[in-house]
């Protein structure tokens, strides 16, 4: 095909769904243009890319008009007349101008959403969507496969005001087409508001759309999931939830603080409670069960739970190739979370996928606790192959975007998963 030159790169800064500041990119050709709005975190893994912030007072100090200046300062001159169908190599000359190793110098926020704008500007000037240009990126050529979507009812942790430990609790409806386990995820979330309500606890939704009420312990969440599905009368329904351990860590003291439940545990009996809720409950994966940089427990948890349910890296790896490759040589998880800003290009993000698919690892294309309306991730899943999308909860606009924009593409190629 011949050359696309880019004719304009620029930034502006947009809020998140938390109402903190973000980066909105655009990328224009004479024959289409992409924008591409990045998402943020707060429970961040500490070896994610650079998130560049102002500091100050605008905005509590989390504003990104640096990061702007960067894209259409520096980033804009660069990228004047490359090639938009180039993604490799624009990828590798917003790493190379950023010099550092953690894009801290230009902010992963900044280079992201040029990347991801690329991306999409790439996909208009072909005319295709931007799932198959990913694919095309990505050499994905096994046919379509959508992924299971994974749908968040109950959150705590960092991203609700409660006393929950476990940050996410999650269904995975088991059904065949993405309308129809949406539906059922629709389905158990609204008799779960039901169930909460005549057990008193209060309906009020976290930053992911989630229910976040106190609770007697962690359990207990369980229990309100498991009658809400129970009403419903779904019989084929999983559950997962995203512990992100690394938060209720105590360093000192080398054990996990479940506030809810009143006890700390090691990282053995943390493990040892998980499989009993595994016994109790149908959990088929625990994301981060523990703490970002603990190899060896990870190792534990694998040889005891591995063979029953997925066990997913998100802070472990964050989306990065050289701790996914340690993690694949010491045996510690069997699925990644794949979150293209905890790394900070499109390219480096697929390396990430291409080599977690190459060892047999599930993989799950995530969203992030901070978002905006762009429905890239929806795209993204399926372009890679993902086998599960997390996009929150069925409630919230900026959640049920990528999920609308799964079930546009289920429609589109009129296939089952
Ligand atoms: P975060 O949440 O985006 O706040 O880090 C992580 C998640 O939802 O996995």
């Amino acid at each position: 095909m011949p050359k696309i030159t880019i004719k304009n790169t620029f930034a502006r800064q947009i809020l998140d769904s938390r109402g903190i500041p973000t980066v909105e990119a655009t990328v224009e050709t004479a024959k289409g243009s992409g924008t591409f709005g990045v998402p943020g975190g707060i429970s961040t893994g500490k070896n994610e890319a650079l998130e560049l912030r102002d500091g100050g007072t605008a905005f509590s100090g989390k504003g990104v008009s640096q990061a702007v200046d960067h894209v259409n300062n520096v980033i804009a001159k660069k990228l004047h007349g490359m090639d938009v169908l180039a993604q490799g190599k624009i990828d590798q000359a917003l790493i190379d101008l950023d010099g550092t190793p953690n894009k801290a110098r230009l902010g992963a926020n900044a280079i992201l959403g040029v990347s991801g704008a690329v991306c999409k500007a790439a996909a208009a000037a072909k005319k295709v969507p931007v799932y198959k240009y990913i694919a095309f990126l990505h050499k994905h050529k096994k046919g379509w496969k959508l992924p299971q979507p994974s749908i968040l009812l109950i959150e705590g942790g960092l991203h609700g005001d409660t006393n929950l430990d476990i940050q996410e609790f999650m269904v995975i409806p088991q059904a065949d087409s993405v309308a129809k386990a949406i539906e059922m995820g629709a389905d158990i979330f609204q008799s779960l508001r039901k169930v909460l309500k005549l057990h008193r606890l209060d309906t009020d939704l976290g930053f992911e759309g989630g229910f976040a009420p106190n609770w007697e312990g962690n359990g207990q969440a369980f229990d309100m999931i498991m009658k809400a599905v129970k009403e419903t009368g779904y019989k084929s329904v999983g559950l997962a939830i995203d512990a992100a351990a690394s938060e209720f860590y105590d360093v000192n003291h080398k054990e996990y603080v479940l506030k809810a439940d009143h006890t700390s545990l090691s990282a053995e009996r943390l493990v040892s409670l998980y499989n009993q809720w595994a016994e109790q409950y149908p959990i088929v994966a625990i994301e981060d069960g523990l703490m970002e940089e603990d190899f060896e427990d990870w190792q534990m948890m694998q040889d005891r739970l591995g063979k029953k349910m997925l066990l997913i890296g998100d802070d472990l790896f964050t989306t990065q190739k050289s701790r996914l490759q340690k993690g694949i040589d010491l045996g510690i998880a069997n699925a990644i979370i794949i979150k293209p800003n905890q790394v900070g290009t499109i390219t480096e993000t697929l390396e990430t996928v291409a080599l977690a698919q190459k060892h047999g690892y599930k993989v799950v294309a995530k969203h992030r606790s901070g978002e905006t309306n762009d429905d890239f991730i929806a795209d993204l899943a399926v372009g890679i192959g993902a086998d599960y999308i997390m996009s929150g909860s069925v409630a919230r606009g900026e959640r049920v975007a990528k999920y609308n924009r799964l079930m546009a593409i289920e429609e589109e190629l009129s296939s089952k998963f």
